[in-house]
């Protein structure tokens, strides 16, 4: 994941106790909204409250995201208790028709879902698959549902980024079933998988999986294929297609360590195997929750997003540096007349860094 703007631990333990040990005051900026009311009214489940904090957490300004961090720092205590589901598939595949679907009955249950997307297009298109208002209208007007398109502006990592905070604000404010759609092409499956704890791949009957353009990587990630648009005409082709997708899974290792992933129908339109697909997440969870599986699936994922963050981090500083930029080109330069080795080139290049190396030679000098 690549997130461009400094993160808390960019800002390490100081920044930490500088602002999580003051009083939760008031914003004084009035247009930075209220640290106190955010946090309490995303604890009380308020929706508005709720899309106000994801603001806060998509905004790029220094101080949004120092209020953002605090907010999120605050809140950590009641995230995790969702279910976090990823569900993946090509463009046309069905995949907000069954989200509507698959929510609306997830309601109909008594739960409470937030849909979210990962799709850095929406930085190009200026809006969201989401935003979209028909998507999903009839999970849009359910007050025990929140939509939330992707953010705007950015790149993978920092959508990524930015989702993956959501979803905590949304679990903090009592939401028990986060769904993360992914747009299905490029990388984005793969920050899905990294951030969700069962990954569900919808397919289309009787289409080949590169003519759906799915990568055999990507089935690889899933813990439950779905032939979506199993219906009508299309009945028998998808049976089909589950035969030789189950074959195929056959031969791959599991996604989740101790789980198979099995293939089944669905029609998102009409509603058949919805319910039998929550059925089989919930029987995910029975089955790795209690030997730990969901809590070190989790673990990992923050620990690799940790490294992420740090990693970015330091990419971002290395290169802002003046002293790197003053002599990045000599020494690009140098490397392609065979001057000087790559590994020389970037070790006295992260030399230039440290200003107080002794051996730090003069720009434009090997
Ligand atoms: P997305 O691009 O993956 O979000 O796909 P959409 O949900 O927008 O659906 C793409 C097209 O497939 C639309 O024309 C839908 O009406 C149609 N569609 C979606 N789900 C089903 C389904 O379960 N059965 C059939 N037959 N058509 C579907």
């Amino acid at each position: 994941m690549k997130p461009h703007s400094p993160s808390i631990m960019a800002h390490g333990r100081r920044w930490l106790k500088r602002h999580m040990s003051q009083n939760i005051q008031p914003a004084r900026n009035a247009r930075i909204p209220d640290r106190t009311a955010l946090i309490a009214g995303v604890r009380a489940g308020d929706r508005t409250m709720l899309a106000r904090a994801i603001t806060l957490v998509e905004s790029r300004l220094p101080r949004h995201e120092i209020e953002a961090q605090a907010i999120l720092q605050a809140l950590l205590p009641h995230t995790g208790r969702a279910r976090r589901v990823g569900i993946t598939g090509s463009p046309g595949v069905g995949k907000s028709t069954f989200i509507e679907t698959f929510g609306c009955q997830l309601v109909e249950h008594g739960h409470r879902v937030a849909v979210l997307t990962i799709d850095p297009s929406s930085a190009r298109s200026h809006g969201s698959i989401l935003g979209d208002k028909t998507r999903m209208e009839k999970l849009c007007q359910s007050t025990q549902a929140f939509i939330r398109p992707s953010p705007a502006g950015e790149q993978l990592g920092g959508v990524a980024r930015r989702t993956r905070e959501t979803m905590l604000l949304c679990e903090a404010a009592g939401f028990d079933v986060v769904l993360v759609e992914s747009v299905g092409v490029g990388q984005t499956e793969i920050a899905l998988r990294s951030m969700t704890d069962f990954f569900l791949l919808l397919l289309l009957p009787g289409a080949g999986d590169e003519l759906q353009g799915i990568k055999k990587g990507i089935v690889e990630m899933a813990d439950l294929v779905a032939i979506n648009k199993a219906d009508g005409e299309n009945r028998q082709r998808a049976e089909l297609a589950a035969q030789d997708q189950a074959a195929a899974l056959h031969y791959l290792q599991p996604a989740t360590p101790g789980w198979v992933t099995e293939v089944i129908l669905c029609s998102g339109r009409d509603g058949q195997g919805v319910d039998a697909i929550w059925k089989h997440i919930e029987k995910f969870y029975a089955q790795l929750g209690p030997c730990g599986g969901i809590e070190q699936r989790r673990q990992q994922q923050s620990l690799a997003w940790l490294t992420d963050l740090i990693d970015d981090e330091l990419k971002r500083r290395f290169y802002s540096n003046p002293c790197v930029s003053a002599r990045l080109e000599q020494s690009q330069r140098d490397l392609m007349a065979g001057q000087i080795t790559a590994v020389n080139a970037a070790r006295l290049l992260l030399a230039a860094t440290e200003p107080t190396n002794p051996f730090l030679p003069e720009p434009n000098k090997n």
